[in-house]
C-alpha cells in the first residue's frame, strides 16, 4: 500500500500526487475511510485490478475507478492532478485562486475553476457529516444540474428531454439535495427518473420535510413522505 500521509508543502504535495498510485491511495481513504465499497451495490467484497487502478465487484459484477458514482465521474482529469487541487484547496490558509492552481498544474485557468468548483462542493458534502438533511419545519431544495456538454444554454424543456437519456450526451448529471442554511447533499446519477431520484431522496432527507422542487415528474410521489413546494431554481454548470 503507497504511503497516505498527507504532504506538507506543496512542492511535496506535486511530487506525491504525480505519482498515481500514491494520489489514488490518498483518494481512497477520504473516499471510503470504512474500506472500498462499490458506488452502484455498496458490496464491500472487490479485487482490485492494480494495472488499471480500478475494482471489479463480486457484489454487482461490473467494474469501478475511484470516480464513479463521484462528480467527478465524467472528467478526464487524472485523479493526481484532482489529488493536487484538493490538497491546494485545504492548505492554502488565504484560500487558492484558479490562477495558481492552474499554473502548479500546467492546465487553463477555466479548466482549474472547473476544478476547484466542482472540489468544493464535493468537499461540502463530505464535510457536513453523514447523516440524513431535513426533517419537519425544514426546507430542502432538490433540483438536477448537468455538468459538461451545453446544457446550460439549453431551453429547459430541450434540457429535460436530453436529461432523460443523459449519460449517452457525455453529460453527467447530479441530482442536488440542499437545506436552507447550508447542508448538501449531491449524488451523481443514470437518469432523472422517479424510481432512480426518489429512493436517493428519502435516503438523504428526513420525513416532514418541505421539498421544493420544479415540476418534473420524476418528483411526483414525494408527497407521501414530504410537505411539497414547487421551486423555479433549476442550476445547470
Ligand atoms: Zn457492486
Amino acid at each position: 500500500m503507497a504511503d497516505t500521509k498527507a504532504p506538507q508543502m506543496l512542492q511535496q504535495a506535486v511530487v506525491m500526487f504525480s505519482d498515481l498510485d500514491k494520489a489514488l491511495a490518498y483518494a481512497i481513504k477520504l473516499r471510503w475511510p470504512e474500506g472500498v465499497a462499490c458506488p452502484r451495490c455498496g458490496s464491500d467484497q472487490n479485487r482490485f485490478v492494480k494495472t488499471r487502478r480500478l475494482w471489479f465487484c463480486k457484489g454487482c459484477q461490473k467494474q469501478f475507478t475511484i470516480k464513479v458514482g463521484t462528480i467527478f465521474e465524467d472528467s478526464p482529469i487524472d485523479i493526481g492532478k484532482w489529488m493536487i487541487a484538493y490538497w491546494m484547496l485545504i492548505s492554502c490558509k488565504n484560500g487558492v485562486s484558479s490562477y495558481e492552481v492552474a499554473r502548479t498544474l500546467g492546465i487553463t485557468q477555466k479548466s482549474a475553476w472547473f476544478m476547484l468548483h466542482r472540489l468544493r462542493l464535493a468537499m461540502q458534502d463530505t464535510f457536513h457529516g453523514g447523516g440524513k438533511i431535513g426533517g419537519p419545519g425544514s426546507r430542502v431544495e432538490v433540483d438536477e444540474t448537468f455538468i459538461g456538454g451545453k446544457a446550460r444554454n439549453m431551453h429547459v424543456r430541450k434540457r429535460m428531454a436530453l436529461g432523460k437519456m443523459a449519460g449517452g450526451e457525455g453529460k453527467t448529471v447530479v441530482l442536488g439535495m440542499l437545506e436552507r442554511g447550508g447542508k448538501v447533499r449531491t449524488r451523481v446519477v443514470p437518469n432523472r427518473e422517479g424510481v432512480t431520484l426518489q429512493p436517493i431522496i428519502r435516503g438523504h432527507v428526513k420525513g416532514g420535510a418541505k421539498v421544493m422542487s420544479d415540476e418534473h415528474a420524476g418528483y411526483n410521489g414525494l408527497e407521501a413522505d414530504f410537505l411539497r413546494g414547487v421551486s423555479i431554481t433549476r442550476s445547470s454548470m
